[in-house]
């Protein structure tokens, strides 16, 4: 009878999903960076592609600090999330809309990683392997930092402009509304009365 696999094997299985998921995404980046209209956004998928060049680089030293052979093996998963990305990316959306929708195939794929990587130095780390949980842990680290920025760059005004194009009239509603309020400051109104204001 075959001996049953161990965490340890377990471990380098995943190591090597995840070096082909890494080696899947520097494709999709390019192709999301091609695609973005705002420059904030552009640059933050092409800065990522550059720092996923060397997560690749890295799991390449992990690799070799466990003394096993560099070797992916398809990922499924982020095959998947890419796939979904492609098919959105193939609508015809207006620029903001469609830079929202790249954020949220991008942040799919940061989550998976991340999931990924927290697995991989828990791993390490339980398996006493710590250079590899350390170089591991760098990179998770650079994951979570991508998935921010994004938070950030769809937060800082491409969401609420995508929104606002997709509800026309609520921008001249607002407006009215505001002018309102800023009358009724004037003739001391209260506080309750400024939230369309508050929205922007
Ligand atoms: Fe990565
Ligand atoms: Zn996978
Ligand atoms: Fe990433």
């Amino acid at each position: 009878m075959a001996e049953s696999g161990t965490l340890h094997d377990a471990f380098i299985d995943e190591l090597r999903d995840t070096y082909d998921a890494e080696r899947q995404l520097t494709k999709a980046l390019t192709k999301l960076a091609k695609k973005a209209t705002n420059p904030d956004l552009r640059e933050a998928f092409e800065s990522h592609l550059e720092e996923t060049k060397g997560q690749i680089d890295r799991l390449e030293q992990v690799f070799g600090s466990l003394e096993e052979k560099v070797r992916g093996k398809h990922c499924d998963g982020i095959a998947g999330i890419i796939e979904e990305g492609k098919s959105i990316m193939e609508e015809d959306f207006d620029e903001v809309t469609m830079d929202a929708c790249l954020i949220a195939a991008g942040q799919r794929a940061e989550h998976y990683e991340m999931a990924a990587y927290g697995t991989l130095v828990a791993w390490a780390r339980a398996l006493g392997h710590e250079e590899a949980a350390d170089l591991l842990q760098e990179t998770l680290d650079e994951e979570k930092a991508a998935d921010e920025k994004l938070t950030e760059i769809a937060e800082a005004g491409i969401n609420q402009s995508a929104a606002d194009a997709a509800n026309p009239g609520d921008e001249e509603e607002e407006e009215e509304e505001e002018e309102e309020k800023m009358a009724m400051a004037g003739a001391g109104a209260k506080k309750g009365k400024a939230k369309a204001a508050r929205r922007r």
